[in-house]
């Protein structure tokens, strides 16, 4: 268990009480005082009035009596999951995911925009505010019960200052200021971060927390990405812009990259360009006129779901993509000695079923610590909601947990 220790000083009382409720919340059937004494190194004075400020918040609530090793019952506090709520948003080059959470980051209601029915970045900011309002009513949630709002968005980004800063495919948003017009909307605390990292966050958030979590949460959207975690915390990097694999080579063999380079990671990857190889393979048919984002989301989908029927062209194409993802992979557990990397994002759960094999056989024989550790491919837990999720965990994070990687931009 990843232990969080206390400390009995006066001045740090909002970071033990963050301790208590970490430990609350983690735990599956609840915590006796006892227990929590045990876990923070709290005195019992300390524990017990951490406890009673948490339940007269309505923040935790008493339940069920378990014997105790004396004889004496005690009583289970578990997290109240209806008391305080986050929205989490996905900003996706070709869609807008919203999501409202409840305390424990479950997923209390969803909704999602096409972006190409919006028009500019001011546009978006009414939309996600817009839907915010409307999943908050749609669920009878009391608007004062809003913590605030995490917003996942393509990189790069000055997540410090809220700004981000011309992602390349989201055009006309060379440098916007998305916290501070989304804060005024709402008259919220908003919070902004990378997608990939917004990823690795929900992934860590719904971890057990049994063992301290080493990870990278390899994020396939419109492009491709990474998030780091190393003993359970999210990587950030000099400015919150770590994860950057899309130009990791993939050897000389491969397609020339805008960056100049053949065999870059993040273009065999990218939807858009294994769509032109089916086309040229005669798998799909050529697009009529310019195809726009989402219209090559749907066609990508249509190759994975060829490639899952069996048509051999596109499993050439899917498997060699795949190959190529390997050894990137490859490299990142490597570098960093993992043992687990898990992969989502909008993209991944479409070709999710052809690539995890392909890269398991890729790299059973290569890993340098093989011998020592195996390395496991998983699917991402919350599938294709995962940066929305995250986001939102961002805000409950900066709320609940002793952790100090929020990134909170104050309204
Ligand atoms: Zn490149």
């Amino acid at each position: 268990m990843t232990m969080h220790k206390g400390s009995n000083l006066e001045r740090v009382g909002r970071y033990n009480l963050n301790v208590v409720l970490d430990l609350i919340r983690r735990s599956v059937e609840g915590l006796s005082r006892v227990q929590l004494v045990e876990s923070t190194g709290l005195s019992t004075q300390t524990v017990s009035n951490i406890v009673r400020r948490l339940l007269e918040e309505g923040l935790i609530a008493e339940t069920g009596k378990v014997a105790g090793r004396m004889g004496k019952p005690r009583t289970l506090l578990r997290i109240e999951a209806l008391s305080r709520y986050a929205v989490g948003v996905h900003l996706d080059p070709s869609i807008i995911t919203c999501t409202l959470l409840d305390l424990s980051g479950a997923v209390v209601g969803r909704s999602h925009i096409p972006l190409r029915a919006v028009a500019d970045p001011d546009q978006t900011v009414r939309v996600i505010a817009e839907a915010l309002e409307s999943l908050v009513a749609e669920h009878g949630v009391d608007r004062a019960k809003v913590l605030g709002v995490g917003v996942a968005a393509p990189g790069p980004m000055d997540p410090s200052r809220g700004v981000v800063i011309g992602p390349p495919l989201l055009t006309g948003w060379e440098r916007v200021d998305l916290c501070e017009g989304l804060s005024e909307a709402t008259r919220l605390p908003v919070f902004l971060d990378k997608d990939s990292s917004a990823a690795a966050q929900g992934e860590v958030w719904i971890g057990d927390d049994a063992t301290p979590h080493d990870f990278a949460f390899v994020y396939i959207g419109t492009g491709l990405g990474s998030g780091l975690v190393i003993n359970s915390e999210v990587v950030r990097g000099t400015s919150n812009n770590v994860g950057e694999i899309g130009h990791f080579s993939a050897g000389i063999d491969g397609p020339v990259c805008s960056c100049g380079r053949p065999g870059c990671v993040g273009l065999t990857t990218m939807p858009s360009y294994l769509v032109n190889c089916a086309v040229e393979a005669g798998v799909l048919d050529p697009a009529s006129g310019e195809p726009d984002l989402q219209v090559t989301m749907e066609r990508f989908r249509a190759l994975a779901s060829k490639a899952r029927q069996g048509n051999d062209a596109a499993v050439g194409i899917l498997r060699e993509s795949a190959t190529r993802l390997a050894r990137a992979v490859e490299d990142i557990a490597n570098l960093l000695d993992l043992d687990r990397i898990v992969f989502g994002g909008p993209s991944w759960p479409p070709v999710s079923s052809l690539y995890l094999p392909v890269m398991r056989e890729a790299l059973a024989n290569r890993m340098a610590v093989g011998a020592i550790h195996p390395l496991d491919l998983v699917d991402s837990a919350l599938a294709e909601d995962v940066a929305a999720v995250g986001a939102g965990c961002l805000v409950l994070n900066r709320f609940l947990s002793p952790r100090t990687d929020g990134l909170l931009l104050a309204p």
